[in-house]
């Protein structure tokens, strides 16, 4: 594998900088990479050679602009996000032949700071799962053994950075989907804070829960992904119309953790979490500690009603949104329908996967009158008691710490007979969401027994993404790195 590609986002933006590499290079690494072990991984959907080389030469015969945060640097984009001109499949076949005619806000955003988008990542149809395994284009691989599940939705996404295919990528996290898979595959996650990223141009899942983020191989390169991401839109009203803090730049302004405090809810922290990923973590807090920061317990008590509060929302949400799908405003069309009714079925029965038909039937019961105030209305009232927890919990807190998923990334198929024990996977990852905070996960260490990556998730108080940002990028360093995957061939 050539050197080029391991490096860090911001090392390679910084040799284009100074010309020392041109753009058209650092693509034709990042396209050998891909050839090499995407058969084995299925990270991306649709690798974007022709398109990625294009732009590539391009932005050579310019030359680097030292404006421009990204210039030159190969990312991906999950298969959900917008790309004007290239198919958005959302992994599901009822989309495959949908090609948007614009860019997502924050699509345009990245380009515009000198990005160029080397493939669509793999996902679970429409975002809808824990592991990759759920997309019509096949499974995603972990990048650290190829028997294990990337975690998900976005596992394409996180698999591609980890696999060094490219340097940084965007995913989508409506209850852990950025998360997840950084944790399983050993790379650096960020869900921001509910409106700090556009939504606009993503194909919706659970509307009031969905946030876009980065994933990359550094907290730095994370921040540097983020601060050119973020900003206001007023093609969504949900987006905030709030400065974007110069997050690489703060990160330079502490030099220690000293006066932080670190909440450690103590339901994170309990028996359902693995021994060898409860053990890495534990390390990890000893590391914050000998930073300067002190640590404390704190409680959310209500962390057992997450998972059935989360996907009575999600569904009901996504039940709705599908809604679109048709077969006449959008999506692929049944062929010979007898009659309108036969092509709405026929359209959705063949579009949709499984997972994505068993929620919109639950999301639909949900909602539908004389249901709705024992599960629709409950749920709502208790994701603000969830979100007052939080609030109470962060009040003497800086941060919270805690695990990411209860287990190491498993083994691909173990779960897909058993959708309950698959949503259990995200009992740490949802509450957020929920709460509409921000979350990074970063990888503090390898399980001792499966030598699978661990990550650890650090949780912040709204819009105070530089603190999370800073909190891990001091924990990176004083850690001893753990990639990349060893043994994938290429
Ligand atoms: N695993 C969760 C779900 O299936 C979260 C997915 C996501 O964040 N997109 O709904």
């Amino acid at each position: 594998m050539s050197e080029l590609v391991t490096l860090s986002l911001k090392d390679v933006r910084d040799k284009l900088a100074r010309k020392e590499v041109s753009a058209r290079e650092v693509v034709d690494a990042c396209m050998e990479r891909i050839e090499a072990t995407d058969t084995e991984l299925n990270a991306l959907t649709r690798p974007m050679p022709e398109e990625a080389r294009a732009r590539a030469e391009a932005l050579d015969a310019g030359g680097p602009d030292p404006d421009k945060p990204l210039w030159g640097v190969p990312i991906a984009v999950k298969d959900l996000i917008c790309v004007a001109g290239v198919p958005n499949t959302c992994g599901s076949r009822i989309l495959e032949n949908f090609v948007p005619f614009y860019d997502a806000h924050l699509v345009s955003r990245l380009v515009d700071a000198g990005a160029i988008i080397v493939g669509k990542a793999n996902l679970d149809e429409f975002a809808m799962g824990s592991s990759t395994e759920t997309s019509c284009y096949g499974v995603t691989r972990n990048p650290w053994d190829t028997n294990r599940v990337p975690g998900g939705s976005s596992g394409g996404s996180a698999a591609a950075v980890s696999a060094c295919q490219c340097y940084a990528s965007v995913g989508t996290d409506t209850g852990g989907s950025i998360r997840l898979p950084a944790s399983l595959c050993g790379c650096v996650g960020v869900k921001p804070t509910y409106g700090r990223v556009s939504r606009y141009g993503l194909v919706a899942y659970g509307s009031s829960l969905d946030q876009a983020g980065p994933f990359g191989r550094t907290v730095e390169d994370t921040a540097i992904m983020l601060e050119a991401m973020s900003g206001h839109d007023d093609k969504d009203s949900t987006s905030v119309d709030r400065p974007v803090e110069p997050y690489a730049r703060l990160l330079a302004e502490r030099g220690d953790l000293k006066g932080l405090t670190v909440g450690l809810p103590k339901e994170y922290w309990d028996e359902g979490l693995d021994p060898e990923v409860e053990s890495v973590l534990s390390r990890s807090l000893d590391t914050l500690k000998g930073l300067g920061a002190t640590l404390k317990e704190v409680s959310l008590p209500l962390t057992k009603y997450a998972v059935p509060t989360y996907y009575i929302i999600a569904m009901a949400e996504a039940s709705s949104n599908l809604a679109r799908f048709d077969g006449v405003r959008y999506g692929r069309r049944a062929e010979k329908p007898e009659d309108l009714m036969d092509l709405y079925v026929r359209s959705r029965t063949e579009g949709f996967g499984d997972e994505v038909q068993r929620r919109i039937m639950i999301g639909t019961y949900v909602l539908s009158a004389g249901y709705y105030d024992a599960y629709y209305r409950k749920a709502a009232q208790v994701r603000r008691r969830i979100r007052d927890d939080f609030l109470a919990a962060l009040d003497g807190c800086d941060v919270l710490a805690g695990a990411t998923s209860p287990t190491v990334a498993w083994q691909l198929g173990a779960l897909t007979d058993d959708p309950l024990k698959m949503y259990l996977m995200d009992i740490f990852t949802l509450s957020i969401n929920l709460a509409g905070l921000p979350g990074l996960v970063l990888p503090v260490g390898l399980g001792r027994e499966s030598g699978m990556p661990v990550g650890l998730q650090l949780i912040g108080k709204s819009f105070d993404e530089s603190t999370l940002f800073q909190t891990g990028h001091l924990l990176e360093q004083a850690l001893e790195p753990i990639g990349p995957p060893a043994g994938l061939s290429g």
